[in-house]
C-alpha cells in the first residue's frame, strides 16, 4: 500500500492538555530531548469525551498547538489527534486534526458476515486457524474502513495519519490475533501508521501499571515483531508502529518498552501525560496562597461528587474510598503535603494514588470554575509550566528513550 498520507515520525508522544494552556511547556520537554540529540514528536490529543466534559471544541487544541509551535520556533513535525473518534463524533474534528484514532472497540465480537470471514481465510492460507479471530474482529475492521474512507473523502486531499484503536475493550489482543487484525486492515485498504491493541495488565488512569512487567515485555516484543512482519507481508506503511494508550504514567513498563525498541529498532507512539492537568494542580498547590486554596477547593468538590466523576471512568480507575483523605484534613495541608500526595513519585511515602486518581477524573470541577480556574493558571503560569515540563521530560521522555 503506497502511503500518500502524512508520515508519522519514529518516536512520538501523545499528550493531553485538558485546559489548553500547557502546550508550550509540553513542547519544551520535546525540545529538551532534541537538545540531547533525540527526536520525539508531540501529538496533542483530546477525545470527544474530554471535550464534552470540559466544554471545549476541537479547534481549541489546534489553536493551542499552533501557537506553542510558533512561540517556540519548533520546526519539526507535530500533530493534533482526534482521539477515540467514530463515525458519530469525527466530523467535529475534520478541520483541526491531522491524526485520527479510529476507535472500533464497540464492534469487536459482534457477528460478521460469514461470507466475509470465509473470503478472508481463503485469501490468507498463511494464517492457519485464523477463522475465529477473523470472525471476532471483521466487523470492527470493516467499521474502521468506513470511518477511514469518510475522513479521507471529507479531508479532500489534505493528508492525515490514521490509527486504529482496540484498547477500550475487555480482553487483550494476543500477538497472533494482532497479525490477523493487521492482515484484515491491509485488506480493507486502511494505510494505518499506528495500531493500539489492548495489552495484558491494568492500565488505570494516571497511575502506574498493575500487572506482570516481564510478561508485558514479552508481549510487547512479540507485538513489535508482528507489526514488522505485517508491514513486509501485507504492504502496510513502513511507518506502522504500536500505539500504547497508557492511560498515563505507566512507569514500571517504560524500561521494557525502551529495551524492546532498542533491540529491534522499532518506533512507538505513546499516549501519556493526560495527567498534565494534575501538574497544574501541583503548581497551584506549590504556589501557596490563593493557588493552594483553589487546589484544596477542587479536591473538596471532587470528593463531594466523586460518584458522578468516577462513573464514566469506572473501568479504568481503582479508587479505595477509605484511603481518600477527608476534605477537612486536606484543608489543613501545607503546599508540601498537597504536592507530595499528588505528584506521581510511586516510592514517596506521602504519595496517595487514590487522591491522585480522584483528582485526575475531577477535571470537570475545574472546568466548572471556568474563568476563575483559567485566571489562576495564568497567574501561576511559571511554576505550573516548570512542573509540566519536568514531569514530561524527567518521568516520561528520559526513562522511555534516553536512559542507558
Ligand atoms: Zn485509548
Amino acid at each position: 500500500m503506497r502511503n500518500t498520507e502524512l508520515v508519522l515520525s519514529k518516536f512520538s508522544l501523545g499528550v493531553g492538555d485538558r485546559f489548553a494552556h500547557q502546550a508550550p511547556a509540553q513542547l519544551k520537554a520535546c525540545r529538551q530531548a532534541a537538545d540531547q540529540g533525540f527526536e520525539v514528536i508531540p501529538v496533542w490529543n483530546k477525545s470527544n469525551r474530554e471535550h464534552l466534559i470540559v466544554g471545549s471544541k476541537p479547534d481549541s487544541v489546534r489553536a493551542a498547538a499552533d501557537e506553542a509551535v510558533r512561540l517556540a520556533g519548533w520546526t519539526k513535525p507535530y500533530h493534533v489527534d482526534a482521539d477515540h473518534i467514530n463515525l458519530k463524533t469525527v466530523d467535529g474534528f475534520l478541520n483541526s486534526s491531522d491524526f485520527y484514532t479510529i476507535d472500533v472497540a464497540d464492534w469487536i465480537g459482534k457477528p460478521a458476515e460469514p461470507a466475509a470471514v470465509a473470503a478472508f481465510t481463503a485469501r490468507h492460507p498463511e494464517l492457519s486457524g485464523a477463522a475465529s479471530t477473523a470472525a471476532k474482529y471483521m466487523l470492527a475492521i470493516q467499521e474502521a474502513g468506513q470511518v477511514y474512507r469518510h475522513i479521507k473523502s471529507r479531508k479532500a486531499g489534505v493528508p492525515f495519519i490514521t490509527e486504529v484503536s482496540m484498547d477500550e475493550t475487555d480482553s487483550p489482543q494476543t500477538p497472533p490475533e494482532l497479525l490477523v487484525i493487521l492482515a484484515a486492515i491491509a485488506d480493507e485498504g486502511i494505510p494505518i501508521q499506528t495500531i493500539a491493541p489492548k495489552f495484558t495488565g491494568r492500565f488505570n488512569k494516571g497511575v502506574d501499571y498493575v500487572g506482570d512487567a516481564i510478561q508485558f515485555e514479552k508481549e510487547f516484543s512479540d507485538d513489535v515483531a508482528v507489526v514488522a512482519h505485517a508491514v513486509r507481508e501485507y504492504g502496510l506503511p513502513a511507518s506502522l508502529k504500536l500505539s500504547v494508550h497508557s492511560g498515563s504514567d505507566k512507569f514500571s513498563i517504560y524500561g521494557a518498552i525502551r529495551r524492546v525498541l532498542r533491540k529491534t529498532g522499532a518506533g512507538v507512539h505513546l499516549k501519556t501525560a493526560g495527567t498534565t492537568w494534575l501538574e497544574e494542580l501541583i503548581g497551584l498547590a506549590e504556589a501557596g496562597g490563593d493557588g493552594l486554596a483553589l487546589a484544596k477547593e477542587v479536591y473538596a468538590e471532587a470528593f463531594a461528587m466523586s460518584d458522578a466523576l468516577c462513573a464514566p471512568y469506572a473501568s479504568v480507575i481503582d479508587i479505595d474510598a477509605a484511603k481518600l483523605p477527608a476534605p477537612a484534613a486536606v484543608n489543613q495541608w501545607t503546599s508540601q503535603q498537597y504536592v507530595a500526595a499528588l505528584r506521581h513519585v510511586p516510592g514517596c511515602p506521602e504519595f496517595n494514588l487514590h487522591f491522585r486518581q480522584l483528582l485526575h477524573v475531577g477535571y470537570k470541577v475545574a472546568a466548572h470554575m471556568e474563568g476563575r480556574y483559567l485566571d489562576m493558571l495564568k497567574q501561576h503560569r511559571e511554576i505550573i509550566a516548570k512542573n509540566v515540563t519536568e514531569n514530561l521530560f524527567d518521568r516520561h521522555i528520559r526513562p522511555l528513550f534516553l536512559e542507558a
